[in-house]
Formats: structure tokens, C-alpha cells, sequence
């Protein structure tokens, strides 16, 4: 079953996805637009234009609710973009209604992202021959495992933020702490059930995900006193944007014919394809698939322009800087090593 599934009784046969799909992964079933998984990368585009919300992936909701009904320590990990939403009057009521819910603990994927960013720093300083491409973004990865197989030796093998920081919450707190990500990308799903137990991710959730998951626990975010995350990590406030990854990992003074950024399925494409003819030969590729970074991402809310999440990001970033780190009263645990390590292969059709 495909990842994306189109509900039969909402498509209205538009095929707006059809003509949107930037892989053209979409295919006609009995006459309805039809996501083809083998070659599907997960970018969301025929989510976001379907005027009838029949596209969607599987919701991790219940997966979240049972957790919680069991008793079982959830900790959450929350993608930077988190300050760009507006699904919330402010991020920090987002974190109140997750403590109200019984989340024993939030902590921004930054934690994980400063992990992944200073391991792609001591592969770009090794000056190893060849291109690395950045493997933070899982849209990326597919379209290399999917699309240009011939590119899968430039990935460092290095696991993404989403998966680093499951993995050292887990060393943290037990293997038995369950982790649960949110953030704006439904790749991340796909992400999280292909390296199964080796993710360290137990639930994904989208921002509205979690909004849904409130209303239906009755919890009213904009009713609860503000709450920061337990932890952060503030100098990294620039990750979910173009040139983040680069900047994190002290590469960005670099930028050169040697160190490129792109972003949008398109520019990605565009760019592996001369990389694999020859006819560029830069030491690093930053590869996002949606422009701008991830505060575009698909899952975030679409009323908001770009430069306003942007604007939003830089706006509310100070205010965990100024009012420290984390919580109140929020214990922090020494960082012990984390495996890094991930292998990728050719998912070709
Ligand atoms: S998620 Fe992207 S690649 Fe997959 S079918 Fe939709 S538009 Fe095409
Ligand atoms: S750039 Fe877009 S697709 Fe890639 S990780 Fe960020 S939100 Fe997801």
C-alpha cells in the first residue's frame, strides 16, 4: 500500500495531483489519480494543491493516544520550524498542551541536528575525495535512492536530526522511552518506518496532527500558561532554513563553486543529474526538497507566506535564548556517544 492514499470518496477526478507530482508518481486506478509508492518520494506536493483534502498519509494519532493511556514516558521531539507554525497562537503553547497531555518531556530536534551538523563538519574537513551530499532531508534521500542510485556512495551515511536525537533521548532515558517527532514533513513518516526499530522514532506527527490530537483529548492550548522546551540548543536557530545545515556544521564561510545549497525538488533533481554526468564536481551538497528549507515544509500550515515564517522564526527565537534554555525545573542529562551511523540503498523501480 503506498505511503500517500487518495480517498475515493472526497477525489473529484481534478487531477490537479497528476499534473503537480514533480516525478510524475501518480498514475489513473479506475479512473482516480492513484500514487505509485515505487516511485513516490514523499514531498507532499499533491497533498498541499488537492482542493478536496483527498490525499493524505496515515495519521500516527492512536499510536500517541495508547502510549499515553499506557503510562509510558513519551518525550517529544520537536522540529525547529515549530516557531514558524501558526497553527498555535505561540510555540509556546504547543509545548503547555503537550505537558498537558501527559508528555513527560519536550526537547527541540536541534539536539540531534547539532550532532548530525558537527559529524558532516569532520567529513567536510577530511577533505575525502568526491561529493558529500547532507542526508537531512529524507525527501533528498529518496530521490537519490530512487532516482539517481549512482549518487548513493556521496551520502556520508550519517543518520538524520529526526533519528540522532531519538537515538540520544533513548541512551538518555531508556530504550524504553518512547519518541515521539513533530514536525512539518510527511516524509518523515516514511523515514521512521523504513529503518523500523534502528530509527528510535516511535510516532510521527505533523503540527495539525497534534492540533487534531489535543481537540480530541480536550486540551486547549490557548487556555494553558506558556511553556518552553526542556532543551534546545539556541546557535542552531537557523537549521530549518536554506544554508542551515551548512552554517551549523561551519561550513557556510565556504560557500563557493565547491559548496552548494539547493532546495525544491526541481533544483535538487536538476543538480544531482549534472553531478552525475560530470558536469559539476563540488566538495558538499546541502539538498533540501522544499524551498526555502523546512519552514516550508509541507506539512506546515499553507496560510502563512514564506518570508512571514521566516520572519516568525527570527522573531520568536530570542525568547528561549533570553528565558534560558529549558523549563523550569527541567533536569538535564549528561550526552552520552550516539551512533550516528545509517547505511541507504537503491530503492530503483
Ligand atoms: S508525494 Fe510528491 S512524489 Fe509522491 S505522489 Fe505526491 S506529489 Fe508525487
Ligand atoms: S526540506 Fe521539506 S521535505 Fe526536506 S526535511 Fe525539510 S520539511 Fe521535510
Amino acid at each position: 500500500m503506498s505511503t500517500i492514499v487518495t480517498s475515493k470518496a472526497q477525489c473529484r477526478d481534478c487531477y490537479k495531483c497528476i499534473r503537480n507530482c514533480p516525478v510524475k508518481a501518480i498514475g489513473l486506478k479506475d479512473g482516480q489519480a492513484w500514487v505509485v509508492e515505487e516511485k513516490c518520494i514523499l514531498c507532499g506536493k499533491c497533498i498541499v494543491v488537492c482542493p478536496q483534502q483527498a490525499k493524505a498519509t496515515a495519521s500516527e494519532q492512536a499510536v500517541v493516544e495508547k502510549f499515553l493511556a499506557d503510562g509510558e514516558r513519551v518525550v517529544v521531539s520537536l522540529a525547529p520550524s515549530y516557531l514558524a507554525t501558526a497553527f498555535f497562537s505561540s510555540p509556546w503553547k504547543l509545548v503547555a498542551a503537550l505537558k498537558a497531555l501527559g508528555v513527560f518531556r519536550v526537547e527541540e530536534t536541534l539536539l540531534g541536528a547539532k550532532l548530525v551538523a558537527a559529524e558532516y563538519g569532520r567529513v567536510f574537513r577530511k577533505h575525502r575525495p568526491g561529493t558529500m551530499i547532507t542526508s537531512c532531508c529524507p525527501v533528498a534521500v529518496q530521490i537519490i535512492e530512487k532516482y539517481y542510485p549512482n549518487l548513493l556512495p556521496n551520502l556520508p551515511g550519517v543518520v538524520s536530526p529526526m533519528v540522532a536525537h531519538g537515538r540520544l533521548i533513548k541512551a538518555q532515558w531508556g530504550q524504553d522511552t518512547k519518541v515521539v517527532f513533530v514536525g512539518p514533513c510527511f516524509a518523515k513518516k516514511s523515514e521512521r518506518a523504513a529503518t523500523k526499530g534502528a530509527s528510535a522514532i516511535d510516532a510521527v506527527l505533523t503540527f495539525e496532527e497534534l492540533k487534531t490530537l489535543f481537540t480530541a483529548q480536550q486540551i486547549n492550548p490557548e487556555g494553558l500558561a506558556d511553556q518552553l522546551p526542556a532543551e534546545s540548543v539556541p546557535r542552531l536557530r537557523t537549521f530549518p532554513l536554506k544554508q542551515g545545515t551548512l552554517k551549523a556544521a561551519g561550513i557556510d564561510d565556504h560557500l563557493s563553486a565547491d559548496v552548494i545549497s539547493v532546495c525544491g525538488v526541481q533544483e535538487c533533481m536538476e543538480t544531482f543529474a549534472a553531478l552525475s554526468k560530470g558536469e559539476i564536481r563540488p566538495q558538499v551538497i546541502e539538498a533540501l526538497a522544499c524551498r526555502g528549507g523546512c519552514i516550508n515544509g509541507p506539512a506546515m500550515d499553507q496560510n502563512l507566506t514564506l518570508p512571514a515564517r521566516r520572519a516568525r522564526l527570527f522573531a520568536l527565537a530570542p525568547v528561549v535564548t533570553e528565558r534560558g534554555e529549558g523549563g523550569k525545573g527541567e533536569v538535564k542529562k549528561p550526552e552520552p556517544a550516539v551512533d550516528l551511523q545509517r547505511r541507504h540503498t537503491a530503492t530503483g523501480f
